[in-house]
């Protein structure tokens, strides 16, 4: 079974639907991106997929060894976070709480796991400073870092690269590359950045009143609802 099936689901408030006909599957070393307008329910997906929120109808099912709390979630940076008075270690670390159940003390297995996901992601250097007075990239790994604690098969990352500068978004997105290709993580990720997404993703997601898209990225850039987005958000240059 895939990781994620999500069937005929609808999402909403107060019995109001702001999400309709939702119909996707998500497999292992998959990368998704789920585009769309403001508005058009992207977030509210996150929810429904963190178990944080019930759809009002259909069914998200996780198989294939996922489960809702195995998923390694990347927020989307807020100010209190940037001001956030720990230090990295402290941060990568809190990302074992879920997978090793709560205890007074970390163990040798978290400390390991943060330590091995620092190295990963080049920031063993950074252990002792405080994330507040990080630079953006440098923030962003640290959280990726945190997230990788929480699983060992999925990130879920919500607008992972904005506000950071050119070079530290070309720095996040080879990093995820990489955690895709080599070690098979799926990537699930919401963006705003409709050419970094078709030229990264294998899938995409485009969430809309109707109709929806979802498919490949090749069958994306060639329908017209894939076509008339990359049109107004300034042509296909990866197309
Ligand atoms: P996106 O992430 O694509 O910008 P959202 O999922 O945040 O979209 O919002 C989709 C719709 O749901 C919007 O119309 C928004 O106003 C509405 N909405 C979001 N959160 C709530 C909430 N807690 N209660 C009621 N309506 C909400």
């Amino acid at each position: 079974m895939a990781q994620i099936l999500c069937e005929d689901v609808v999402l909403g408030y107060e019995g109001k639907a702001v999400v309709q006909n939702l119909n996707f599957e998500v497999n292992q070393g998959d990368y998704l991106c789920i585009v769309g307008e403001n508005g058009s329910g992207k977030s509210t997906l996150i929810k429904a997929l963190l178990r944080l929120k019930n759809p009002m109808s259909g069914m998200i099912r996780m198989g294939d060894g996922l489960e809702a709390d195995g998923i390694g979630y990347l927020p989307q940076q807020t100010i209190v976070q940037k001001d956030f008075p720990a230090s990295v270690q402290e941060i990568v670390l809190s990302g074992c709480l879920g997978r090793f159940g709560w205890r007074p003390f970390y163990g040798k297995a978290e400390k390991d796991m943060a330590e091995g996901n620092m190295e990963k992601l080049g920031i063993t250097h950074l252990a002792k400073r405080c994330y507040r007075e990080l630079s953006g990239g440098q923030q962003q790994r640290v959280l990726l870092a945190r997230a990788l604690c929480a699983t060992r098969y999925m990130l879920l990352l919500d607008e992972p690269v904005s506000g950071l500068d050119p070079a530290a978004v070309q720095e996040m997105y080879d990093l995820l590359e990489k955690l895709n290709h080599e070690d098979r993580i799926t990537i699930i990720m919401v963006s705003h950045d409709i050419h970094a997404a078709v030229t990264y993703a294998d899938h995409i997601l485009h969430i809309s009143e109707e109709p929806l898209f979802f498919g490949t990225k090749e069958d994306y850039i060639k329908s017209g609802i894939g076509r008339a987005y990359l049109s107004v958000t300034g042509g296909g240059r990866h197309a």
